[in-house]
């Protein structure tokens, strides 16, 4: 347990700026059929499986999969992807904890933090894609603080970002809580998506996954 308590969020700002970087929306971003915003399906991803099994035990496609948080890239003035933004900075979105870290390869690596809401309650943002990160895991951060860099992805270089409801502490995705019948190897199960048998119970919603913008946005309004 670490020997300093963080101070509560009492404020939230995005992890890159909002005007400059956003989802990709197909027919405004760019030509690829996608949409990475909180919450849609993507038809355009196509049939292969992606770490969910359905009760037959058949690999889910992929475009049936719902996306657990919001993909952001770096955007012109007309929210067309423009560039590539690899390097530039990601920041702690509220002061907190750092309380997960895993390197995903050739993604970059996933950053978690626990935040102390005014109320008392917790949420947990989570980066992923993220390189050079400078905190460790026990580390207290600030809102706004650098938590590393945009990991180099190409022209698919972007922040996956996350608010969710529930941590347990040791894992990113726990069984019970990823999404249903998530295994993705057993490395890292759900991948930033949820899914399952039951419609009612395959949006990230379901499985205590906040929109993370609209987040950002009412908690700021809140106060
Ligand atoms: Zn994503």
């Amino acid at each position: 347990m670490p020997a300093v308590t963080p101070q509560p969020a009492d404020r939230f700002d995005f992890p890159l700026d909002p005007a400059r970087y956003g989802p990709y929306v197909y027919g405004v971003s760019g030509p690829a059929k996608v949409d990475t915003r909180y919450g849609v399906q993507n038809p355009g991803l196509g049939d292969d499986g992606k770490c969910f099994v359905d009760v037959s035990g058949h690999k889910v496609p992929f475009r049936l999969l719902y996306h657990a948080g919001e993909d952001w890239f770096l955007l012109d003035a007309r929210r067309q992807v423009t560039g590539d933004a690899k390097g530039h900075p990601v920041r702690a979105i509220g002061n907190g904890l750092v309380i997960g870290k895993q390197d995903i390869g050739s993604q970059g690596k996933i950053v978690v933090i626990e935040h102390l809401l005014m109320d008392g309650s917790h949420v947990w943002s989570a980066y992923w894609h993220v390189d050079d990160v400078p905190v460790a895991v026990g580390s207290i951060v600030y809102r706004g603080d650098a938590i590393g860099v945009v990991a180099d992805q190409g022209g698919n270089s972007h922040v996956h970002w996350e608010i969710r409801t529930w941590f347990d502490g040791t894992n990113l995705y726990p069984p019970t809580t990823a999404g249903g019948r998530g295994t993705c190897n057993g490395r890292v199960p759900a991948l930033g998506y949820t899914w399952d048998d039951i419609p009612a119970r395959a949006v990230p919603g379901y499985w205590g996954y906040l929109d993370p913008a609209k987040f950002i946005r009412s908690m700021n309004n809140d106060k």
